[in-house]
């Protein structure tokens, strides 16, 4: 199977450099120049628990590719995921499928507008990793991927992609459900990215205090109501246990959120707080301890964006 990853960062480059260790024929696709030449000159570094290993995998920019892709994984974050998108249509078949991991609501309806839902594979994953520079990521501690194909059509796609993540490590597991796994997902990610984003404490930091925790318990809790309202099985027990585990075992993480401010970059709040805003007030839901984050977060952005163009301008 001929694999494409768009968005090789710090997730994109885990998956497609294990891949393509485990024998699959994988190219990686980014518009991060550094990041190409640094993979292309002296191979892919992934760091794990047992050292750094040393991949061997093209990189390109989109328009230098080719090959056809049988697979398309699409690791952008998710105000990325169009662009990037667009830019690899020229490589797909009529047979391609498309997967995406990505974290956030609304991935499964922008891939919809592209592709056929038989050919679309949608999932979670909490495989961690960061990106330590050009060309090397770090990714310390396992996970789960789980995944589902949006609708079967008579012909069974999933369990091929099941079968190549599983033979790469990825631990994956096929469902015929994977709305729960989302939302419990946006849940975490909607209660410890945020508060570490506002707060600028990592995740061990954030649950020394009882307010913090229970701030993001709170989150969670509204996230979760959400979901159930709109008829998703979700399990808040689960969701806690994940959140008292994290904020043991990953004391020292600053989550993705909380890097990408302190970088002046653009972070994924839209499609996590802000889309579980928008969730609820069209069923009429209240979740204000999510809404709050979300705003405070915007505010935290667009004072970077701000202080950016007087830079620029001034
Ligand atoms: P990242 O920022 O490290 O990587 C994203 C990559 O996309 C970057 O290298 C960027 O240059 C590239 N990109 C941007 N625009 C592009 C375009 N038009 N074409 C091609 N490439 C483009 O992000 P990440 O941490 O790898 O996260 C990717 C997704 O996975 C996010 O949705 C994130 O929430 C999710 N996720 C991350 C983790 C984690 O531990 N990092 C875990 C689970 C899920």
């Amino acid at each position: 199977m001929d694999i494409l990853v768009v968005g090789a960062g710090a997730m994109g480059s885990l998956y497609g450099g294990r891949l393509r260790e485990s024998g699959y024929n994988v190219v990686l696709v980014d518009i991060w120049s550094q990041h190409i030449e640094a993979i292309n000159a002296n191979g892919l570094k992934i760091e794990g628990e047992t050292g750094v290993q040393v991949i061997s995998i093209p990189a390109r920019f989109a328009h230098e590719v080719q090959e056809k892709a049988d697979l398309l994984i699409v690791f952008t974050k998710t105000f990325h995921t169009e662009k990037a998108l667009e830019s690899v249509l020229h490589v797909l078949h009529d047979n391609t499928v498309t997967m995406t991991l990505q974290n956030g609501l609304g991935n499964i309806e922008l891939l919809e507008k592209y592709f056929p839902r038989e050919r679309i594979i949608v999932g979670t994953t909490n495989f961690p990793s960061d990106l330590v520079g050009p060309g090397y990521v770090r990714s310390l501690g396992a996970g789960e991927t789980v995944i589902m194909q949006l609708d079967n059509c008579g012909i069974n796609r999933v369990e091929a992609v099941n079968k190549i993540l599983n033979d790469a490590g990825f631990n994956c597991k096929v469902t015929d459900n994977i709305y729960p796994f989302i939302w419990e997902k946006v849940a975490f990610n909607a209660a410890m990215n945020s508060l570490t984003a506002v707060t600028g404490l990592t995740v061990g930091q954030l649950g020394l205090s009882a307010d913090g925790r229970n701030l993001a318990f709170q989150v969670a809790d509204e996230v979760l109501n959400v979901a159930k309202s709109k008829g998703i099985v979700v399990n808040k027990e689960k969701v806690k246990e994940m959140m008292d585990e994290a904020f043991i075992k990953h004391f020292d993480h600053q989550p993705s959120m909380l890097q990408d401010l302190k970088a002046g970059k653009m972070t994924e709040i839209e499609s996590i707080n802000g889309a579980v805003v928008r969730e609820a007030k069209k069923i009429g839901c209240a979740v204000p301890a999510t809404e709050v984050l979300y705003k405070l977060v915007r505010v935290l952005e667009q004072s970077r964006e701000n202080h950016t163009t007087r830079y620029i301008s001034g």
